[in-house]
């Protein structure tokens, strides 16, 4: 592959357009990635920001949908514990089973967080 401009062998391609560089026209962003001009480095730039925004914010959403269903599962528990002491079996394991399926959820959302943060650090 040849580099448009040069007629030099190119060794990267512009992450904004596809285009391919040479040694002499490829540029590079904050995040070091190769472009072609300083609009592709801008464009990169821009995208990069936005992706690590939702990022983040998906890894908040998750860890507060984590504490949540933790909270429920614990409310679910006490009720589960209420009912037994008080005589309702069939309404005991009911919320048993409820509150476990909650701390369920709750793992997973704190997994998913945990994932999510991990790929957040490598992308810096
Ligand atoms: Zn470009
Ligand atoms: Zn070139």
């Amino acid at each position: 592959m040849k580099c448009k401009k040069h007629n030099n062998e190119a060794n990267s391609i512009c992450m904004n357009c596809g285009i391919a560089l040479c040694n002499e026209c490829s540029e590079v962003t904050i995040s070091g990635k190769n472009c072609c001009s300083s609009q592709c480095s801008i464009a990169i730039n821009r995208v990069e920001k936005i992706a690590n925004l939702t990022l983040d914010r998906a890894t908040k959403g998750a860890k507060a949908a984590s504490y949540g269903s933790y909270l429920l599962a614990f409310i679910f528990f006490g009720f589960a514990i209420y009912s037994g002491l008080y005589g309702i079996p069939f309404l005991g394991w009911y919320m048993g089973l409820f509150s476990i399926g909650m701390a369920t959820m709750g793992y997973f959302y704190q997994r998913s967080a945990k994932t999510q943060l991990s790929v957040n650090n490598t992308a810096e």
